[in-house]
């Protein structure tokens, strides 16, 4: 008897149970950059990106970025935070999160709450199925300060015009199914959106509130858990406003290291949960295990 190689597996849905509500996270995808700057550490030598890859184990010359919106149960609402991709990602691999919720349980038309970190198209790309809302029933949320700069294409730099066009030709037709929100509003019970500005104009997180557990739902705070969390001042093409990113950045990173903050992050490693741990002046990300189950 010979053993035959099998096709790889790789878990696509993880979920646990945070204080009273559930946390659903989904692999909408991943795919292979070939290469690791552009868009990681643009402002790093082609040695020092080296090293960095070394020092945390992955390749120096090309990265995976792999897509993870969060589902969250809470008071009797579901809440989905971000679409993926949606059709725009079939052809690399992406846009599966319709297909997967399925698999764990949940119909588009359960939903009650799609909320938007923000208007990249790894984010809202799902948006629309065929023309029609994927998610129907769902009270559609976005930040206010994204969603006009989106509209009116003021602060959106000459590198997104294609996506500028996407949002067009996404979001603006079902404009008026959106409410527009500041931080501090609550959009499901126990569910807090909170400003993060920076890597697109009005960037938003949200937070879920249980008491002495806490969840934040980051978004793209950072965007690759070596060579943006580990090194949090190096530059990310990705950003919007590299500055206020960077800012931002530092300030989130010191927050939930500092209260100990459970993070949910949609371009962290899947199960894409963990905490982040202050190392000098950098972080570590430090991945969920079995803290949510025992
Ligand atoms: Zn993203």
């Amino acid at each position: 008897m010979s053993a035959s190689l099998k096709a790889p597996i790789r878990p696509a849905i993880h979920r646990f149970r945070l204080g009273e509500a559930d946390v659903t996270t989904i692999l909408d995808g991943a795919i292979v950059l070939p290469q690791v700057s552009p868009p990681y550490a643009t402002d790093m030598t082609e040695e020092r990106r080296a090293e960095v890859a070394h020092e945390n184990f992955v390749p120096a010359d090309k990265t995976e970025n792999a897509f993870t919106p969060t589902l969250i149960t809470t008071g009797g609402k579901l809440v989905v935070f971000d679409t993926g991709w949606g059709a725009l990602g079939h052809d690399k691999g992406a846009g599966n999160l319709v297909a997967r919720m399925a698999e764990a349980g949940y119909a588009p038309e359960d939903v009650d709450v799609l909320a938007l970190t923000h208007c990249h198209p790894d984010h809202m790309g799902g948006l629309l199925t065929d023309g029609e809302m994927t998610f129907p029933n769902a009270r559609h949320v976005v930040g206010r300060v994204e969603f006009e700069a989106w509209s009116t294409g003021e602060g959106i730099p000459e590198k997104r015009a294609h996506n500028k066009e996407l949002f067009d030709k996404i979001v603006a037709p079902v404009a008026d199914r959106f409410d527009l929100i500041e931080g501090g509003a609550e959009i499901a019970p126990g569910l807090f959106a909170e400003e993060g500005f920076g890597h697109s104009p009005g960037h938003m997180m949200y937070r879920l509130d249980q008491g002495k557990d806490q969840l934040l739902v980051w978004g793209d705070v950072t965007n690759h858990y070596a060579f943006s969390l580990r090194h949090p001042r190096a530059a990310i093409a990705f950003d919007d406003h590299p500055e206020a990113a960077t800012a931002t950045r530092l300030r989130v990173l010191d927050m939930v290291a500092t209260d100990r903050i459970l993070v949910a992050g949609h371009h962290m490693p899947f199960p894409s949960v963990g905490y982040v741990e202050a190392t000098g002046d950098s972080y570590r990300w430090v991945p969920l295990t079995y803290q949510n189950w025992i």
